[in-house]
């Protein structure tokens, strides 16, 4: 099943992966997305290539 990691150290905060997946991702208090699986694979990879630091890594 694929996996979607975060780079908390990459990740700025800016919430493109939530606004682009708000089923999958939820920004927690310190502002690093949270993910819900099962994921969207579609709807996944669109958030991923959106994070402007390339803070998103799908995995098998
Ligand atoms: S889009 Fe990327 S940088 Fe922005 S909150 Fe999501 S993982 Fe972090």
């Amino acid at each position: 099943m694929t996996r979607v990691v975060v780079d908390r150290e990459v990740c700025m905060g800016a919430g493109v992966c939530e606004m682009e997946a708000p089923e999958v991702f939820e920004l927690d208090a310190d502002g690093v997305p949270q993910v819900h699986e099962p994921v969207d694979l579609a709807v996944v990879e669109t958030a991923v290539r959106a994070c402007p630091t390339g803070a998103l890594q799908l995995m098998d």
